[in-house]
């Protein structure tokens, strides 16, 4: 039977509030329920998102005597490490995380993975999705809750740390990407504040640009048009997966609620009003989305919807461990890109890091269950 859409994430608790859940207003206003003077919150953050340090004790220019209600107040610890997995020769490395203090034992993942010329971290946004794509190992598991905004930032934290720690002191965080586990816009504010950090240069953020964040949506088209009007310049990557409703609506249940074409509207206003160029996902799918005629049809309602703008990144689909969808041949691949290049709309392949370590997003997570 098809499952439900969700859009609401149940009433699960959220973790306690730290730092990284406040923005320069509120880090002033919690500081000053400490009794401290104000200098400390910009000292906080420029320890946290400059020197990528979340324990106060360590600290060094804290007085020894408010360390302890800092930690407490503002810095508890959200997340254990409930599986590490790298494979690609350490190059990748996947997370499975566990929220601490979570009587849920809710978990969620993100993907370290080291390039010549970048370093990329792939990251959830809530635990589970709602969203119910039937090829998707976080779509069978349903949503769990929608992760905190430090929840979000921990894991790009973390990233960053494990880069410097074990690469060396030059390796640092360039990418950031929302695809890991959940449907970023169904968590829409605590995105935001996470992107707004994300971006903002230290002390008040970790200081990446804006190009090189990349927020997915499975298509919730309001959504995509109020991200647009935030103009933070982040890439935006609609994960299409069928160029025609009768598939989409199966594949991509969302679709059901805003079509194809009002997606792709959505997406156009979104280069409209950035200029950015804008991804279109589409994993390829064995005999499900890949025939020539479907290349053909992408790519002219792509290039009709889109313009120069568009863009296919083709997922080679990561198959789920006793799941009946499976990746296309290579030759299937191969046609399909030649095709919709063919009518000049850019296409790439992406490269398939982590498929020994189940690195599409919910994979780990719904082996660990
Ligand atoms: S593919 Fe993305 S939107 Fe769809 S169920 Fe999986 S995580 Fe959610």
């Amino acid at each position: 039977m098809a499952q439900q859409l969700v859009f609401e994430a149940p009433r699960a608790k959220l973790p306690p509030r730290h730092l990284a859940d406040l923005d320069a207003q509120a880090r002033a206003a919690a500081v000053a329920e400490l009794g401290l003077p104000a200098f400390r919150a910009k000292q906080l953050a420029a320890q946290y998102y400059g020197r990528l340090i979340a324990d106060p004790h360590e600290m060094t220019d804290l007085p020894a005597a408010v360390r302890d209600a800092i930690a407490s107040a503002l810095f508890p610890t959200l997340l254990s490490v409930a599986k590490e997995i790298s494979c690609d020769a350490g190059q990748t490395r996947k997370t499975l995380w566990r929220a601490v203090n979570d009587p849920s034992g809710t978990t969620f993942e993100s993907v370290l993975m080291r390039y010549p010329q970048r370093n990329t971290i792939c990251i959830s946004s809530q635990a589970g999705c709602g969203m119910a794509c039937p090829f998707c190992a976080t779509g069978q598991g349903g949503l769990t809750r929608n992760l905190s905004t430090a929840e979000i930032l921990e894991q790009v934290r973390a990233g960053a740390v494990a880069l410097r720690d074990d690469f060396g002191p030059t390796q640092c965080l360039s990418n950031v990407v929302f695809m890991g586990m959940g449907e970023p816009l169904a968590n829409y504010a605590r995105v935001l504040a996470a992107v707004q950090r994300i971006t903002a240069a230290p002390p008040d953020g970790f200081g990446i640009s804006a190009r090189s964040v990349t927020v997915s949506t499975v298509g919730l088209a309001p959504a995509i048009r109020k991200l647009a009007d935030e103009r933070l310049g982040v890439t935006l990557a609609l994960s299409l997966h069928a160029p025609d409703d009768e598939l989409r609506d199966t594949l991509v249940p969302v679709n059901n609620r805003w079509t194809t074409s009002e997606a792709l509207d959505a997406a156009r206003y979104y280069g409209d009003v950035t200029g950015r160029r804008v991804s279109v996902e589409y994993a390829l799918i064995r005999d499900v989305n890949d025939q020539p005629w479907r290349a053909d049809l992408l790519a002219k309602r792509l290039h009709g919807a889109l313009g120069p703008l568009a863009h296919i990144n083709l997922i080679p689909l990561n198959p789920t461990a006793g799941s009946d969808w499976d990746a296309s041949p290579k030759d299937t691949e191969r046609e399909f890109v030649r095709r919709v290049r063919a009518k000049g709309v850019s296409c790439t392949v992406r490269d398939t890091r982590g498929r020994e370590i189940n690195a599409a997003c919910g994979q780990l997570a719904a082996e660990n269950n």
